[in-house]
């Protein structure tokens, strides 16, 4: 139980200890790793934008934007007062110079900002990036959620060319296709690789096709579960009836028990995609075939904003309770449009961090609690001097030491050792010193040795090559 003091996290945020960030670490490093394969770099963007950029790209309907975000001003008549510009008047007159700024609930939208802006249309497409870090909504906190929360994402974005015309016919529903779907499997595959890397326990891809923003195809279907929804209206709560007129495909995702029954005889827009879009989910799931990657289909899977497009997908795990997605992506041509970029392409994904390591935790797959290869016991000023130097050696060799700063007692030397964990305590009195011979205790079994210097550090690397 924590101890009450004046300061506590605030709510819905957590520190992370060293406990648990050795895991967190080895997430990240398996990231880093993995995606380096693919051919994906990184990008670290900021922690906030302008407000109006997740207005845009996340869409001002959405729950993110309309209710979760933590937003604030950021005058800049401030900046005028550092520079030394005369200013007259009060913070409140200054405002109305501030924009508005926000921390990143996603980062989707950053990437696609700092395409447009470091013009990576011109680098050869597409372009590939990743990246981790803290995102923050103001959502009701529980296990799985939290208002700081990490994500591990990924984008491939594409610039059409126009003088490419094959390509360019892209942009409206295209031969491309097959290319593209060959893009998402690949990028599904790349998180399914992450994913069994680490060893996740009961993870399970479910995949969609929401068409396009066409009327040969989703428009069309919209229109068409509007008409059914209005019909079973009556049967629906007070958020799927609101939904009915503002965004009916969201209704497809409610996980409201008396809806169900009703939601699943609703019409299904894989029997009303337009011919292109359905070439493009038919190679989707070949190519993840040839990848042999599981997956199953479920067409209840939406995203509710018009760029997203065709591919859609969402990841679950083992050990999360009713918070079990542990990652969502999908296919968004047109956002880099939307933002003000050239016509481009873009697929991604993002991950939840937080639930994933959880997920990790429950199927007992934490990192092993961290001790210490080796607890340095001096005794005496001549073997003091010895183990600085020999502390040095060893974590120069890549061992971890643990150098107590003043002298003790070998018992309570001894002690110590064995409360951090430690796997052997060096024994340095003054004698050892001068007969340049070292005991070794391995604290396990109480078992000692004497060993010169050099052996000794032969005899731990031929340990730490057995452990690993
Ligand atoms: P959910 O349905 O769980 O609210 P979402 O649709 O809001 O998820 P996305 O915006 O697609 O999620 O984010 C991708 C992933 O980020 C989710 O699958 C989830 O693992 C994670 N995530 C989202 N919100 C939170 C949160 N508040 N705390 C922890 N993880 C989160
Ligand atoms: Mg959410």
């Amino acid at each position: 139980m924590a101890n009450k003091s004046k300061f506590q996290a605030i709510r819905g945020t957590r520190d992370l200890l060293p406990t648990e960030t050795g895991l967190w670490n080895h997430v990240e490093e398996i990231a880093h790793k993995v995606f380096g394969t693919f051919g994906f770099g990184e990008i670290r963007p900021p922690i906030f934008e302008p407000t109006e950029l997740f207005a845009r790209a996340v869409g001002g309907e959405t729950d993110i934007v309309s209710k979760e975000m933590y937003t604030f001003s950021n005058p800049t008549g401030v900046a005028a007062m550092v520079r030394g510009e005369r200013l007259e008047g009060t913070l409140a007159d200054m405002l109305p110079e501030a924009e508005m700024i926000t921390l990143r609930p996603e980062a989707t939208a950053s990437v696609c900002r700092a395409y447009i802006e470091h013009n990576m249309q011109q680098l050869p497409q597409p372009v590939k990036l990743y990246y981790m870090g803290p995102m923050f909504r103001r959502e009701r906190p529980q296990k799985g959620r939290y208002r700081q929360f990490y994500q591990i994402g990924a984008e491939v974005l594409e610039v059409l060319r126009p003088e490419t015309p094959h390509q360019f016919a892209t942009r409206h529903p295209s031969q491309a296709a097959p290319k593209d779907a060959a893009t998402d499997a690949e990028v599904i595959e790349m998180v399914m690789t992450f994913f069994d890397c680490l060893q996740l326990p009961g993870i399970q891809l479910n995949i969609n096709s929401i068409g396009h923003n066409g009327p040969d195809c989703r428009r069309h279907y919209i229109g068409e579960l509007h008409k059914e929804l209005i019909k079973i209206k009556d049967h629906l709560g007070p958020d799927s009836q609101r939904r009915i007129g503002t965004n009916p495909l969201r209704v497809l995702d409610s996980k409201v028990e008396s809806e169900q029954s009703y939601i699943d005889k609703l019409p299904r827009i894989a029997d009303h995609l337009c011919p292109d879009c359905t070439a493009h989910y038919a190679t989707l799931k070949r190519q993840l075939d040839l990848r042999g990657v599981f997956f199953k289909e479920n067409w209840r899977l939406v995203r509710g904003l018009d760029y997203y497009m065709r591919t859609t997908f969402e990841i679950t795990a083992k050990g999360l309770g009713s918070q079990n997605a542990v990652c969502g992506g999908g296919r968004y041509d047109g956002l880099v449009e939307l933002l003000g970029g050239p016509p481009t392409k873009g697929i991604g994904f993002a991950i939840g961090e937080d639930r994933l390591i959880l997920s990790l935790q429950e199927a007992g797959k934490g990192a092993a609690p961290q001790g210490r290869d080796v607890y340095i016991a001096w005794m005496g000023e001549r073997a003091y001097a010895t183990a600085v130097r020999a502390a040095k050696d060893l974590r120069t060799a890549g061992f971890s030491v643990e150098l107590p700063p003043t002298e003790l007692k070998f018992g309570k030397a001894l002690e110590r050792a064995d409360k951090l964990g430690s796997r052997f305590a060096l024994i340095l009195g003054d004698n050892e010193v001068a007969e340049g011979s070292w005991t070794l205790k391995t604290l396990a079994d109480g078992s000692q040795q004497k060993l010169t210097e050099p052996e000794l550090l032969e005899f731990l690397r031929n340990c730490k090559r057995l452990s690993s």
